[in-house]
């Protein structure tokens, strides 16, 4: 799945291209893609301007005049794609919006179909229900603020970075990545985290993160960004994806276990349980 950094590579790219341009119109391709009743909201949102495109945690959002908002969640393996109108569309492409006087067109493209987009209209989209519930940017947080996060959480290091209304954005790959950078077994429960292994940990998670926004992302399965580029982070990943072979820092062999479901890439000698 997409998380933060693939979808700041992909917003990114998409910010310079779609602001100003004016919405000719929307084609839903597969209806169940469009989740609540936007059915009447997309309709209003053809001859409109977009405004802004940004992200919040792993969603996309389109600002468009009139308080009129796209919001898409790309899931496993949804894609947004700046495309020329004449590029034949594939069965995997399930939406496209095409723009007055453009001859690229955005479409969504989605194998697994986990994808949705949502059309709203509001004066904050960040109020809306799947919006609001989450917790805090990342990068926005200082230390102080990213210590008290801890205040009250309960569960295991790993399960609790996942979790998006802790943390927004930060999924498998880089929670694996930043508790190896921090040396955190990722069975560590929140509640013996020292002030210092938080230090640690906030500390990793802002370098991990940058750097891997910096390398456009990491390319696992089929990410791509809005013009087909594949990120390069996954070249750098120490934890994630590199179970059994020798970990880069001291040669023990990487291991692997499964916490709700997801599985844990993590070495046993960097990151011992109750480390101090
Ligand atoms: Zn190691």
């Amino acid at each position: 799945m997409p998380e933060l950094p693939e979808v700041e590579t992909i917003v990114a790219g998409l910010r310079p291209k779609l602001s100003g341009l004016v919405i000719q119109e929307v084609q839903v391709l597969l209806p169940s893609l469009l989740r609540k009743d936007g059915a009447f909201r997309l309709q209003r949102i053809q001859g409109k301007r977009i405004n802004a495109v940004r992200r919040r945690g792993k969603m996309i959002l389109v600002e468009c005049q009139d308080r009129l908002y796209l919001i898409f969640h790309l899931k496993m393996t949804g894609r947004l794609l700046w495309t020329p109108r004449q590029t034949p569309r594939d069965e995997h492409t399930h939406l496209v919006v095409s723009f007055r006087g453009r001859t690229h067109e955005l479409r969504f493209r989605d194998v697994r179909k986990f994808g949705y987009l949502r059309c709203l209209e509001a004066s904050d989209p960040l109020e809306c229900r799947e919006l609001r519930s989450l917790g805090p940017e990342p990068l926005d947080l200082d230390l102080e603020s990213f210590v008290h996060l801890f205040q009250g959480r309960k569960g295991r290091l790993k399960s609790l970075l996942l979790n998006q209304t802790f943390l927004a954005g930060i999924g498998n790959i880089y929670a694996d990545e930043m508790l190896f950078e921090a040396g955190l077994h990722p069975l560590t429960p929140a509640v013996f985290l020292t002030r210092k292994q938080k230090e640690k940990l906030w500390t990793a998670m802002r370098h991990v993160l940058r750097r891997a926004i910096a390398a456009g992302g990491s390319s696992i399965r089929d990410f791509q960004d809005a013009d087909g580029a594949e990120g390069l982070f996954q070249q750098e990943h120490r934890v994630y994806g590199r179970a059994s072979l020798p970990c880069l820092r001291c040669g023990a062999k990487i291991g692997r276990l499964k916490i709700g479901g997801r599985t844990s890439s993590f070495c046993p000698r960097c990151q011992r349980k109750r480390a101090n």
